[in-house]
């Protein structure tokens, strides 16, 4: 089935084909494709060092590809620089939140905006900012402070917004809180939202599709929905037990709601 909005087909926001991404010259993402819809949140899942944050890096522009392409409404964008992307449209929030610790959160808001840039909106979609915009953003809560950061990303409303653990630190009860956000910024402003989230669980709740890496490759793609009822299939995943991840995947109906990774 492909996906839909009021019936016509949406568009690829993200596509990455052959993807090789690393360091020094060393892959440590090898032959990654994936995409990104418009609307849609994607979670980018796998056991630590899986490559996810390489990955997301390399998309934002931080790092040059090694090999492959990233296209961004069908422009090739792979090797442009990060602040480039980012005025283009394409939005990290990445780990560690990247704050101005000294200024309010008004202010920080304020900076992302740019000049023309008006912040209501983001106030509609995070009203839990509104008690905090005179506080030093240094001061507030680690959810806080994460719930700033998106602020900051969305504030021009991003085609594309990548979310590298953004739960990092908080606590379970903040992260329910947290992630529903990002669900409403794809409905509502039509970004396309790739997460990478250790909260697996959680994140599968809000996303529409998800993508599993182990040991940099991609091992499996899926509809959000198959993922949360096949805890089995991920945790062999997980465990970068590929050759039973393989031989469980085998075990299900083939998924209908979800298209091969890379077509
Ligand atoms: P985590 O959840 O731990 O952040 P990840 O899935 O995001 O894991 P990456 O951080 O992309 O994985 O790391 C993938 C591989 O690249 C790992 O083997 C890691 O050691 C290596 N790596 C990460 N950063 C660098 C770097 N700056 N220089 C060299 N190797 C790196």
């Amino acid at each position: 089935m492909v996906a839909t909005v009021n019936g016509s087909e949406r568009a690829r926001v993200v596509e990455v084909e052959a993807l090789d991404a690393g360091y020094n010259g060393n892959a440590v993402v090898r032959d990654l494709s994936l995409h990104i819809r418009e609307a849609e949140v994607v979670a980018l899942l796998g056991a630590n060092g899986a490559g996810k944050t390489t990955t997301l890096a390399t998309i934002a522009g931080l790092q040059r590809p090694l090999a492959g392409t990233v296209r961004m409404d069908g422009k090739d964008i792979a090797g442009k620089p990060a602040h480039r992307l980012a005025r283009g449209g394409l939005s990290l929030v990445p780990e560690g939140r990247a704050l101005f610790a000294s200024l309010t959160a008004r202010e920080n808001l304020r900076l992302s905006a740019g000049r023309d840039g008006n912040h209501d909106d983001v106030l509609d979609l995070l009203p839990e900012l509104r008690k905090c915009l005179d506080r030093k953003a240094g001061l507030l809560s680690g959810g806080e402070q994460q719930m700033l950061a998106v602020g900051r990303a969305i504030v021009r409303r991003p085609r594309a917004l990548l979310i590298d653990e953004m739960s990092l630190g908080l606590a379970p009860v903040v992260v329910e809180r947290l992630l529903p956000v990002l669900r409403r910024v794809a409905d509502e402003l039509h970004t396309a939202v790739l997460l990478v989230e250790q909260h697996v669980a959680l994140a599968l709740e809000i996303a529409d599709r998800g993508y599993v890496m182990a040991h940099g490759r991609l091992i499996l793609e899926s509809s959000a929905a198959r993922l949360r009822s096949r805890r089995d299939l991920l945790k062999a995943c997980y465990l970068g037990d590929l050759d039973r991840a393989a031989e469980l995947a085998g075990d299900t109906e083939p998924d209908s709601s979800a298209e091969p990774a890379g077509g």
